[in-house]
């Protein structure tokens, strides 16, 4: 059963400050936790739980992005599910638009669902969105030929003059990776990621060291997560 969330705080899974991998230019990317979708080729489970991650005041965010202001061109929403969360996840993108802050949103409902849904937040974190990217990841439908996005159904909306569909010709699909202190590595963007694990993980078999395997926290969809 979904948890009960107060409008002030967000459950989050994770956050990057700068990333260039999400969207258009520098930006704090906001993975939030919990997923209704349940999309049948969802590789991102551990982010479905609504009471997993971590919870955060929408003020403390703000005060993130605040900080991070001078370097980022915006902020880039995903999941999980950030129409789980819209009314304080809207709270967010409104101080983000303050700021001067791009907001991109993905989401795995559609657009027309979206507008159907009458839960609050939902046609605010709409109104704060400049480009929404919808629709689940559906593995029959699998393409990378467009930035950001893993399958063909999933569509851009530019609701706002802040982009046009013509700038996306200008970007390409990248993927980053971050090595932790505990020695994880983490990636984030999108992209074929088979080719690149094969010849990542291949040496590591002679080194002994074949559980490096679990610490690649990535999905077959291509998204780091
Ligand atoms: S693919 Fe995205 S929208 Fe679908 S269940 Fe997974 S996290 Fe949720």
């Amino acid at each position: 059963m979904k948890s009960c969330i107060p409008s002030e705080i967000l459950r989050i899974h994770h956050i990057l400050e700068d990333t260039t991998a999400e969207g258009f230019g520098h930006r704090m990317c906001i993975w939030v936790q919990g997923c209704s979708n349940r999309c049948p080729d969802c590789m991102a489970k551990d982010t479905w739980d609504h009471n997993g991650g971590f919870p955060l005041a929408v003020s403390q965010l703000i005060e993130k992005m605040r900080q991070c202001r001078s370097k980022i061109e915006g902020i880039t929403l995903l999941g999980g599910e950030p129409f789980d969360q819209a009314l304080p996840v809207s709270r967010v993108a409104n101080e983000a638009k303050k700021m001067g802050l791009s907001v991109i949103t993905f989401t795995g409902y559609t657009l027309n669902k979206l507008m159907e849904k009458e839960l609050p937040g939902v046609k605010e974190l709409l109104r704060e969105t400049d480009l929404l990217i919808d629709g689940p990841y559906i593995r029959e439908q699998r393409s990378f030929s467009r930035p950001w996005v893993g399958s063909d159904n999933q569509q851009f909306h530019f609701l706002s003059n802040r982009y046009k569909p013509e700038d996306l010709e200008k970007v390409h699909n990248r993927i980053e990776m971050r090595i932790g202190r505990d020695g994880t590595l983490q990636t984030n963007g999108m992209a074929d990621f088979s080719a690149l694990f094969e010849s990542l993980l291949e040496p590591s078999k002679s080194d002994g060291l074949d559980g490096r395997k679990n610490l690649l926290n990535t999905d077959e969809q291509g998204r780091g997560v």
